[in-house]
């Protein structure tokens, strides 16, 4: 077993690990001294604590980082950490993910299954190690939208599920032409994101993630669900595929087979992390007021935005934020060419927009999703289904 434990130079006075994700509070009981705190970008996470340790916000931090701490990247997303801690003063910076080599989870308190942190660690390792190498097309997530149907109809749908007159699932030729030149593009996708709507009401997702697995370019299949469609036991041996992985929210009542899939899962040693619904803030809404945004104002929304980095690739378009996809899918906007890039581009182009897009028209039309936004219930039901202005022919 690979025993990791990080140590920190006596020089230093004071430790801060930026990024209270898995990685970060894992971290904690794999360190060789106190840490003195948490810094996440994200200020809804403010005083939260962990393992007797606080979170504290960028601003705070302003105050307290002096030329004697040191800094441990512990989020996947270094490269909207690393310029703002660049502006810190402070003695040293720790990409963690340098130091990770297939960690295995060993001292574990974070409440999680090993094989969900060990995951974890492999996506901060990979996405640490291939920031450093600027040659390579490596993005740490791809959603890959296989239906507009879902079981829930929640209004406030970040993925715009609400919007969808006739919904319908991806085909499957499709998918795989789309996949095939996605593949050849990208040198290293860390991990294909299965979303919806809700994945399971494609009835040919267990062909696709039989196929998905067959790739080598992607390390994980996550499947992102709402724990209502029961899994298939005659699919059980394509579900235990090593690169296969759940993701489940749990809403309460509304998730009626929760525990009919945990079991499945248990059965099968799937690994898996189950959550209440998290940080859920207004921006399942097109808006049609102000779309007159100076490049400025666009600039600074799409900056402050936590979802300017969920890919999705979706109709032969890789975009760079769910909301986007489905505006344009919906033809909810108008058709600009700065808001995605084609996979049949060139790898150079791809790597533009994705790596270099300082914002995208169709933010115009998003209430956006800043760290900033005030919480809302989550997964309110509606039997509605939302109108909206068709923008495109
Ligand atoms: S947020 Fe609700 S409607 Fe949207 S995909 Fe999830 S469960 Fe479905
Ligand atoms: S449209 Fe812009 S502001 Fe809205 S979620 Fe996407 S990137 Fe963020």
């Amino acid at each position: 077993m690979n025993q990791f434990k990080y140590n920190v130079d006596p020089s230093i006075d004071k430790v801060f690990i930026y990024g209270f994700g898995f990685t970060g509070k894992w971290l904690t009981s794999n360190i060789d001294r106190k840490v003195d705190g948490f810094i996440d970008t994200d200020i809804k996470k403010k005083g939260e604590k962990f393992n007797g340790v606080e979170v504290f916000s960028y601003e705070d931090a302003k105050n307290f980082v002096d030329p004697k701490t040191e800094i441990i990247i512990s989020t996947v997303d270094i490269f909207d950490v690393v310029p703002l801690i660049d502006k810190l003063d402070k003695q040293k910076v720790t990409p963690i993910g340098y130091f990770l080599d297939n960690t295995k989870a060993n001292n574990n308190t974070t409440g999680e299954q090993d094989e969900y942190i060990e995951y974890s660690l492999r996506t901060v390792e990979y996405s640490h190690k291939n920031y450093r190498d600027k040659n390579k097309l490596f993005i740490r997530s791809l959603d890959l939208m296989i239906t507009e149907r879902c079981s829930l109809k929640c209004q406030d749908c970040s993925n715009l599920m609400q919007y969808y007159k006739s919904p319908k699932n991806m085909d499957f030729e499709d998918l795989k032409k789309e996949m095939k030149i996605v593949c050849e593009k990208f040198d290293f996708i860390n991990e294909i994101r299965l979303i919806g709507g809700e994945p399971f009401m494609n009835k040919e997702i267990y062909k696709i993630l039989e196929w998905l697995c067959e790739f080598k370019k992607f390390e994980k299949i996550v499947i992102y669900t709402n724990a209502t469609i029961p899994l298939k036991e005659d699919y059980s041996d394509i579900l235990q595929n090593n690169k296969i992985i759940f993701s489940i929210t749990d809403y309460g009542s509304l998730s009626k087979n929760t525990k009919v899939v945990t079991d499945f899962l248990d059965k099968y040693k799937i690994p898996y992390r189950i959550h209440t619904p998290e940080y859920w803030t207004d921006s399942g809404r097109l808006v049609y007021e102000n779309n007159n945004k100076t490049p400025a104002e666009l600039k600074e929304f799409f900056s402050d935005c936590c979802a300017k980095n969920l890919y999705t690739v979706l109709g032969e378009k890789i975009y760079r934020c769910p909301f986007v996809a489905n505006a344009d899918n919906l033809k909810a906007i108008p058709n600009d060419k700065n808001n995605y890039v084609s996979i049949h581009d060139t790898k150079e182009n791809i790597k533009n927009h994705l790596y270099n897009t300082e914002y995208l028209p169709g933010c115009n039309y998003c209430k956006g999703r800043s760290f900033e936004s005030v919480e809302i219930k989550p997964a309110i039901q509606t039997k509605r289904i939302f109108d909206y202005k068709k923008l495109q022919d």
